[in-house]
């Protein structure tokens, strides 16, 4: 009975976590022609490669998380 709350509350807590991730505002960026994360030119959006931008998201969120802490 025990176990079986404290699971399904887990559970939640999960859920609400990658909603919160899912839902987390984007930088804000303007278009300069160049990656944001390793500075190659690019002729559009904001990084050169989705490995810039998965690095470049977590920096951002790992800045966001020592500012609230
Ligand atoms: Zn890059």
């Amino acid at each position: 009975m025990h176990a079986d709350i404290l699971d399904e509350a887990a559970e939640r807590e999960q859920q609400l976590i990658e909603i919160a991730l899912a839902n987390r505002p984007k930088p804000v960026m303007t278009f300069t022609g160049i990656c944001h994360w390793c500075n190659e030119p690019i002729d559009k959006g904001h990084f050169c490669s989705d490995e810039c931008r998965t690095d470049h998201e977590r920096m951002v969120w790992a800045e966001r998380q020592r500012s609230v802490a």
